[in-house]
């Protein structure tokens, strides 16, 4: 069966096939940097990371480009209010480019705990002003751009379907009429370009053919996929929250520049929700981290695990019990896998099955089922390494390269293997190899090499395993 992905677009599943063949040119919304990444925003580049791996694994080589928002996103989605940069500067006592810095430095780490694979191309909206300025440019010479008082604006009026993604009722919103409209012709007018204030000097402007200032948000995106993928490319993805302004947005400008809509797939992955069941939010400045899981001693790993018990399309409510059972299910799989030989062979059939629950809209809960069914049959341990492996290029959770932490080794064990050091230092090999088998016995497998002994894990059916 081949991929299938579920595209906002048509409303449908529908067969994936690449414009180009074998290449797929793949464009994810990043972070507004403006303070740190919360775990809902993160659960949506994991979403990406699976799509990413899912379409490696058949056959497309895969070029990802993210963008990291660092000028442009005002505190309104109605085009109002303050850029978040300089709002995050004011907080923090700081410029609004080390702002930028920092906290694209502290996303990018979190990236990498995740185990997210390194996007072909980081664009950052600083860097692509003339890219910003050149596609308004544009679409000024198609006709779209008005000026108002405060910027330059896009006329949605001239578009027929605008807002087609979000099946947007555009007469009753002109009707009902509860945002603000100000100088614009249409309530879902945006703006392209924004005037510094007269009296104000911003710590991010720059000049432009119609005045000092600085670009709205969602032209950063139509420009810097045009740049790195053309007009039009194959999957676009983010937040389902990004549906109804920011990639409405986005397409409305690249379909009167260039007349496409931009990509291929639209797809949005769903929020991760707290207990009022509300969207956790960075402006409301009340979030959990990574960092947050990662002080109370929960590895990034596991906050992954949780987000593939989930389907993308489905909102995932957010509980500490949840993410305790996810991390005792992620250590189980570590334990026992790192206790089984490398040598095997994959096991087809389960291999086939796995990739049915993939290639269906990414359907990870069911391919962790499978997973399981798996772990728990009679195959050899060998084959199911070797099946478990072929798994985790998907799953993602990083299962050849952990090792043991000593805080995940019983004291007793520990207490043993520093017996055996010592034993090994006096050259007392028998003794070394006595205190091999007592924690082979209790479920402990150790290896010898040059750099010392070695804790690989443990055996099947071993009793004093660390987080069980
Ligand atoms: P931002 O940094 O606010 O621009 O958002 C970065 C990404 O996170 C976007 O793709 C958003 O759609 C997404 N996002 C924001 N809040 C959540 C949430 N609670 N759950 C999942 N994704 C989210
Ligand atoms: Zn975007």
């Amino acid at each position: 069966m081949p991929l299938a992905l579920y595209d906002t677009w048509s409303r449908t599943v529908r067969p994936f096939t690449s414009i180009l063949v074998g290449k797929v040119g793949m464009y994810c919304c990043g972070p507004t940097v403006y303070d740190y990444a919360h775990i809902g925003n993160l659960r949506t580049y994991v979403f990406e990371d699976i799509l990413r791996r899912a379409l490696t694994r058949n056959g497309y080589e895969v070029r990802h480009v993210v963008n990291i928002t660092d000028v442009g996103h005002l505190t309104s989605d109605a085009d109002e209010g303050e850029d978040k940069m300089e709002k995050g500067s004011r907080r923090a006592g700081k410029s609004a480019w080390a702002i930028a810095r920092s906290f694209t430095e502290a996303f990018v780490a979190d990236w990498r705990a995740l185990n997210l694979l390194e996007p072909t191309v980081w664009s950052r909206a600083t860097d692509h002003i003339a890219e910003q300025i050149a596609f308004i440019r544009e679409l000024e010479r198609a006709g779209y751009v008005y000026r108002t008082s405060d910027g330059l604006y896009f006329d949605t009026g001239k578009q027929d379907d605008y807002g087609f993604l979000a099946r947007l009722d555009r007469a009753g919103l002109q009707a009902g009429k509860r945002v603000a409209v100000g100088d614009k012709k249409n309530i879902t007018d945006f703006a392209l370009w924004k005037f510094s204030p007269p009296d104000i000097t911003r710590q991010m402007e720059w000049d432009s053919p119609w005045g000092r200032g600085f670009p709205g948000w969602h032209i950063e995106c139509s420009a810097m996929s045009a740049k790195y993928l053309g007009h039009w490319f194959d999957l676009h993805c983010g937040g389902e929250d990004h549906i109804a302004v920011h990639h409405s947005n986005e397409i409305a400008q690249t379909q009167a520049a260039h007349g496409t809509r931009l990509a291929n797939f639209w797809m949005h992955g769903h929020f991760l929700t707290l207990d009022s069941h509300t969207k956790m939010s960075k402006s409301s400045g009340d979030f959990i981290r990574l960092q947050t899981l990662q002080n109370r001693n929960i590895d990034a790993i596991a906050y992954r695990y949780l987000c593939l018990t989930a389907h993308y399309r489905s909102k995932l409510h957010f509980s500490w019990a949840s993410l305790d059972a996810a991390q005792i299910a992620l250590n189980r799989l570590r334990h026992l896998y790192s206790g089984w030989p490398d040598g095997g062979r994959i096991d087809p059939d389960f291999v086939a099955r796995f990739n049915v629950e993939v290639d269906e809209d990414l359907n990870l809960p069911r391919a962790l089922a499978v997973l399981w069914e798996l772990v728990k049959s009679p195959l050899p341990p060998a084959t199911l390494r070797a099946t478990v492996d072929n798994f985790d290029s998907v799953l993602g959770l990083g299962l050849r390269d952990w090792k043991p932490l000593v805080s995940d080794i019983p004291e007793n064990i520990q207490v043993l293997l520093s017996e055996r050091e010592q034993a090994r230092a006096k050259k007392d090999w028998a003794k070394a190899d006595d205190i091999r088998k007592t924690l082979t016995a209790r479920g402990w497998r150790v290896e010898d090499s040059k750099e010392g002994q070695r804790l690989i894990g443990i055996t099947t059916g071993a009793t004093d395993i660390g987080h069980e």
